[in-house]
């Protein structure tokens, strides 16, 4: 049998590794080059722990205030297109406890054995740059150290539980911190990658395994015959097969209204940009600036904001400045680069719900979809393709895909 897989992000890519590892004919097509698009310009981080859904208590409210700040962390461009009102009505109604508990729960399930996988990768043979020296999440205000508490229970019965640093603990931990910073949260068996040396990596795995990689070619049409498609298009270009998967991330929105099943997928925009190696001792998350710290073998990425914006990777500079400026207050002795290093944007697939969608798509028998994970597209693929090839190649939907059906949405149905 034959899959086309639409997007060559983290998702399209891990996906159709399974896929073709378990012999699957598969082409993978994407609108640009593969892995260029949210997972060659994320943070890296492999951060089941931190793995809530963006929507919890008293997000709306912050977002507010935080729109007023030009340089902030969270950013809405307010609109009044229906499609954006009803996005952000939804993501108000899961702004609440008991959801982002339930979504975190969901979250962790699915990613239970992703650091097995990611050695797993390794061992057949994709060179990567991974790093396992844990997380550190770095406090100014005590208070939201004690917010960080909040879904203790689950992490700990992962195994994952943070140990707590108070005060001069942060600094035995991670010797370049700042007198500032008052407290910490230690996770010892959260990862690292470089996102961009992953990407490389599957995409010469699939070379490998055989896999069709087309580039340059976005899909514009999708050809249906009743409740199957037949074939998708790139302009006069043509690829048929026997089962179909949009995994085109933030893009999702519009390729999803071409299959007839508009899914309420939104870019939340972020920024990243690399200066010389600092010298930290594991990833830091200066977590009430909202900036993610990645030392990598030759350089520190820094990675940063949430935009609900346009579908563009435009960057706005007083944003990627205020991510050069929030290590300074963190960091004993930092100084920001003297000149602005070149940022990249990019754009999380984004869900009102703040879960993925993932699944058979509406009627359709032979399409499905993955996607609208977030902030945590990296920390869910390899998890999310295992369960998405048994759903394509033995038609098993395992319970762990449950909370993320696009049944919940009108489109999806
Ligand atoms: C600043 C930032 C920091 C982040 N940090 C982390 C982190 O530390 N850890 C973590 O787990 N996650 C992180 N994320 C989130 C993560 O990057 C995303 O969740 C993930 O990249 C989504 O993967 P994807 O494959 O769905 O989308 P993408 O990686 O965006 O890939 C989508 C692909 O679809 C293609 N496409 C679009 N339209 C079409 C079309 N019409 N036809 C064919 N192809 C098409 C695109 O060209 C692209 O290659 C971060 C994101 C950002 C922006």
């Amino acid at each position: 049998m034959h899959t086309v897989v639409i997007g060559g992000g983290v998702i399209g890519l891990t996906t159709a590794y399974e896929l073709a590892r378990q012999g699957e004919t598969v082409t993978l097509v994407d609108a640009r080059g593969t892995g260029l698009g949210a997972a060659a310009v994320n943070a890296g981080w492999i951060v089941p722990a931190e793995a809530a859904p963006v929507p919890g208590p008293g997000v709306v409210l912050t977002s507010l205030k935080w729109m007023l700040r030009p340089d902030s962390p969270l950013y809405i461009r307010p609109s009044l297109a229906p499609s954006f009102v009803s996005f952000m009505l939804g993501m108000w109604r899961a702004s609440n406890a008991k959801a982002q508990h339930a979504g975190f729960a969901a979250h962790l399930a699915l990613a239970e054995n992703t650091i097995e996988v990611f050695d797993e990768y390794r061992a057949d043979g994709m060179d990567f740059e991974m790093h396992n020296e844990g997380l550190l999440m770095a406090f100014l205000d005590k208070s939201n150290l004690e917010h960080h508490l909040t879904h203790y229970d689950l992490v700990d019965s992962h195994g994952l539980a943070p140990t707590t640093l108070v005060g001069d603990q942060v600094r035995e931990q991670e010797p370049l911190m700042s007198d500032a910073v008052q407290g910490g949260l230690f996770f010892p068996k959260e990862r690292h990658v470089d996102p961009e040396s992953l990407m490389r990596a599957l995409h010469a795995k699939l070379v490998d395994l055989g896999v069709e990689l087309v580039e340059n070619a976005p899909i514009d049409a999708v050809e249906r015959s009743g409740d199957r498609v037949a074939a998708v298009r790139s302009g006069a270009r043509r690829f048929d097969g026997d089962r179909f998967l949009l995994a085109a991330g933030a893009w999702t929105g519009p390729v999803s209204k071409l299959f007839g099943q508009p899914l309420p997928v939104r870019p939340g925009k972020g920024y990243s940009v690399e200066v010389a190696p600092y010298g930290l001792k594991s990833a830091v998350n200066l977590s009430d600036a909202k900036v993610a710290i990645t030392p990598l073998a030759n350089k520190l990425r820094l990675a940063g904001t949430m935009e609900f914006g346009g579908l563009d990777e435009n960057i706005n500079q007083v944003r990627v400045d205020a991510i050069l400026r929030a290590p300074k207050a963190y960091f004993r002795d930092w100084e920001p680069p003297a000149s602005a290093p070149v940022a990249r944007a990019g754009m999380r697939p984004m869900t009102p719900d703040g879960l993925p969608i993932i699944g058979q798509l509406g009627g359709i028998r032979n399409a499905y979809v993955s996607t609208g994970h977030g902030m945590l597209g990296v920390t869910l693929a390899p998890g999310n393709a295992r369960v998405v090839a048994d759903l394509i190649l033995q038609g098993a939907t395992s319970p762990l895909l449950a909370p993320f059906t696009p049944a919940r949405f009108r489109g999806g149905r």
